[in-house]
């Protein structure tokens, strides 16, 4: 009796050991899903829209996070390493540290034919403005949904070219997420243009609404152009302060992926409320607002609406 219940207590230990042990090494072992790597949360959802059930995704830069400027962790390299396919916007964005092209020849993806898709291609590039910057492409493209749709059909061609057996399911799968894209285009648009023109400028931390704000007809002004700083310089308020002060801006709004401090100060000296937070280089956390690119692109129409129309 007590030797059978040493047995059982034995087999129970070895089954947790060898649970954790599948736990710890689930990255590495070979499922017949094609494995993916994207650079951050809005191409993960793009790539897992188009690729399906046929592919397994991983994003570096988590949800919430700075994409302009990363660290990757240990398992992102070798996850990155093992990826049969590694999906980044490009135009800019991932090269804040050069941590992109730093991270592709850790994981020896640097080379002419390694498997490496740069999801903007045939985007038509914006340029940013500030003096620091001046002349540097404006990564923020898929704000503006017809480019969304460009990284779809990049992607859809991407993944065929690594795995032409599926041809007809990312095709499919791509062509019914453009047809939704589409509809959030036309969503988007409508909107936007039921806000009075006086009243439709869009006041942000990072100046990450160029193709947004030129897509649909919207005015932007920001207090930094780009995330590569995290609070305004004090020439940065005293600017966005003075503009506020000169135009009719109804409402203030805020980046999920910003630290909010320079934009409540500019709240506080200009009176003009925030109006809620809106989504830019981050989904939202799983289950909650913005969790996918569509909800996103959604999500930031109605806060800007309704923060701007009256
Ligand atoms: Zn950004």
């Amino acid at each position: 009796m007590k030797k059978s219940m040493l047995l059982i207590a034995m087999l129970a230990i070895a089954a947790i050991v060898s649970a954790c042990g599948q736990g710890t090494s689930a990255p590495k072992e070979k499922s017949d899903k094609l494995q993916v790597v994207a650079t951050y949360s809005i191409v993960y959802d793009i790539v897992n829209n188009v690729g399906g059930d046929l592919v397994q995704v991983h994003s570096l830069a988590p949800i919430g996070s700075n994409p302009h400027q990363y660290d990757p962790l240990p398992a992102d390299v070798a996850l990155t390493t093992d990826a049969d396919a590694v999906f980044y916007n490009g135009l800019n964005l991932e090269e804040g540290n050069a941590w992109f092209t730093k991270l592709m020849e850790t994981a020896g993806k640097s080379g002419e034919d390694a498997p490496v898709f740069r999801v903007s291609e045939g985007v038509v590039p914006m340029l940013l403005n500030s003096k620091e910057h001046k002349g540097e492409e404006d990564p923020h493209a898929w704000l503006d949904a017809r480019n969304g749709i460009k990284y779809a059909e990049n992607v859809r061609d991407a993944l065929i070219k690594v795995d032409p057996k599926n041809a007809d399911s990312y095709t499919k799968n791509a062509d019914a997420y453009i047809a939704q894209l589409e509809v959030v285009h036309e969503e988007i648009m409508d909107k936007m243009s039921q806000i009075p023109e006086e009243r439709r400028i869009l006041v942000t931390s990072e100046g990450a609404f160029k193709y947004f704000t030129a897509a649909y007809d919207v005015r932007a002004a920001f207090i930094w152009e780009i995330n590569s700083h995290n609070e305004g310089t004090p020439e940065q308020l005293t600017s966005i302060i003075s503009i506020i002060n000169e135009e009719d801006v109804p409402a203030l709004f805020l980046e999920t992926s910003v630290d909010p401090r320079s934009m409540e100060m500019v709240s506080r000296e200009t009176k003009v409320p925030i109006h809620g937070k809106i989504f830019t280089d981050s989904l939202g956390a799983p289950g909650e607002d913005g969790d996918t690119y569509i909800k996103l692109l959604q999500w930031n129409t109605d806060m800007i609406y309704s923060g701007l129309k009256k």
